[in-house]
């Protein structure tokens, strides 16, 4: 089957060709674990698991390989500002390897919380110094570095085509990568490679180098630690679509100078989650995370239904009123399946051509540039055909799930009442004529017995509205 994916390098949707058959490197940029990774953030990553997750539906290996930021990327993209690890300690009172630590452990906390698979490599900045020093002397051998007031840079007017991936002007990438005016720069755009002698007399992650002890450039970990996992030419690398204009273009320019050759095939960038007409940034240091969704009674697969609702390219508003309605969604969806699989009878047979079609649909939405929007309706085509046995609608639910990763034939304990609106309104209508009567015995009555059924009543001057607890 064809797979197609939106590339962000020619902005249009391809055919997915690997470089190995049935198989795909993947490469996704991952959390600096400076602080908790906030949900749009999580975003991403629930569509670069999503990504493989398809993938593997359809027969694919997926190598899967993430990084680890724990040193070197300072508050702005572009060199500039503090280093975040050493905020993260100061603000915290600790060191940066706990912080690194902590943050990190933090991070795999949510992603094991949203069905997130931990790739298959994880690896830290902090223990490929090695590769990325060897990295910065391939460049200097080959021309496209220099040094100025100690510091390595990469020489970006050296690289034919350095825009190609944001598809700006460089005004529009300087203007965009809100670059600060800095001497020891040839072009503004020029990026640090290598930070010796810097404003960060007192960074404490230091290692010696060449060019005496300093630490990595941000952009060059990616570059060093995916051509180390996944070789020099790679299928699909990701990241959230605020990389483009400076981390990705970096990685493009230092990579492909390096090796001589292009070095990915696809870009796939996931978009903003925008509240309040934002986008989520953790640097304003406003932002929610997923342990702020799960104090407001959210549950976090939850969110990930929320986010699948809609396609990782398009933005999506946030609300908590839109998350209670996707919580809602999921709560009906997996009540329904219950009673699908409470009907099953032993007996029943599955025909494989049945399942195979539908598998097929399923894999269609999948393969167009993960369509999981229409995901979803193929399921729910299969819950309401006629044509399918209850023991055949069970094995295709569990089918898709392992791409969905909602855990919808997990029976939740005592936690899932099905919400009968019907009832709820007409209780609510009762309870409304017995307040007019000032019969206030009945109204408690009635708002106890909505409790128990884990209604809460919301009164408000004009009505009457409610919510689940
Ligand atoms: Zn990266």
């Amino acid at each position: 089957m064809s797979f197609y994916v939106f590339n962000s390098l020619g902005k249009e949707k391809e055919e997915f060709i690997p470089v190995r058959e049935n198989y795909v490197g993947l490469y996704t940029c991952g959390p600096t674990v400076y602080n908790y990774a906030h949900i749009g953030n999580l975003r991403t990553y629930i569509f670069e698991d999503i990504l493989k997750k398809s993938f593997e539906y359809i027969n694919y290996e997926v190598n899967h390989v993430m990084n680890i930021t724990d040193v070197g990327h300072l508050q702005s993209d572009a060199d500039t500002g503090e280093d975040k690890m050493e905020l993260g300690a100061k603000r915290e009172n600790k060191t940066v390897w706990e912080i690194a630590k902590y943050y990190e452990d933090a991070f795999f906390d949510d992603c094991n919380k949203l069905n997130i698979e931990r790739p298959a490599v994880v690896c830290r900045a902090t223990e490929h110094i090695k590769e990325m020093i060897e990295l910065v002397q391939l460049l200097e051998k080959k021309g496209y570095t220099y040094i100025s007031n100690g510091n390595v840079y990469f020489e970006i007017d050296k690289f034919k085509d350095y825009n190609k991936l944001a598809n700006l002007s460089m005004e529009e990438l300087e203007a965009g990568s809100r670059v600060e005016v800095d001497e020891n720069k040839k072009n503004p755009l020029d990026f640090v490679l290598w930070f010796t002698n810097s404003k960060f007399k007192n960074q404490i992650m230091q290692w010696d180098s060449p060019w005496g002890r300093g630490f990595p450039g941000w952009h060059l970990e990616c570059s060093a630690m995916s051509i180390k996992y996944l070789g020099e030419r790679i299928d699909i690398h990701c990241g959230g679509i605020d990389h483009i204009p400076v981390h990705h273009t970096n990685e493009i320019a230092q990579s492909e100078a390096a090796l001589g050759h292009k070095w990915v095939n696809y870009w796939m960038h996931g978009e903003f989650l925008v509240v309040d007409g934002g986008k989520m940034s953790k640097s304003s240091g406003d932002f929610l995370t997923l342990a702020r969704l799960i104090e407001e009674g959210f549950k976090p697969l939850e969110y990930r239904f929320f986010c699948l609702q809609s396609r990782y390219r398009k933005q999506l508003m946030f609300s908590f009123d839109a998350l209670r309605d996707a919580g809602v969604a999921l709560k009906k969806l997996k009540s329904k399946i219950a009673s699908i699989k409470e009907s099953a009878d032993g007996s029943e047979t599955i025909n494989a051509n049945k399942i195979e079609a539908y598998r097929q649909k399923f894999a269609e939405q999948l393969s167009d540039d993960l369509n999981t929007p229409n995901a979803f309706t193929v399921l729910s085509d299969v819950m309401k055909d006629d044509e399918l046995n209850s023991k055949e609608k069970i094995f295709l639910i569990e089918d898709f799930d392992n791409v969905f990763s909602l855990d919808l034939l997990k029976e939740e304990v005592a936690e899932m009442p099905v919400v009968d609106e019907k009832l709820i309104n007409d209780l609510i209508a009762e309870r409304n004529e017995a307040r007019n009567k000032k019969d206030w015995a009945k109204a408690d009555e009635i708002r106890n017995r909505l409790s128990e059924m884990n209604i809460e009543l919301v009164d408000t001057k004009e009505s009457v509205t409610w919510k689940i607890k």
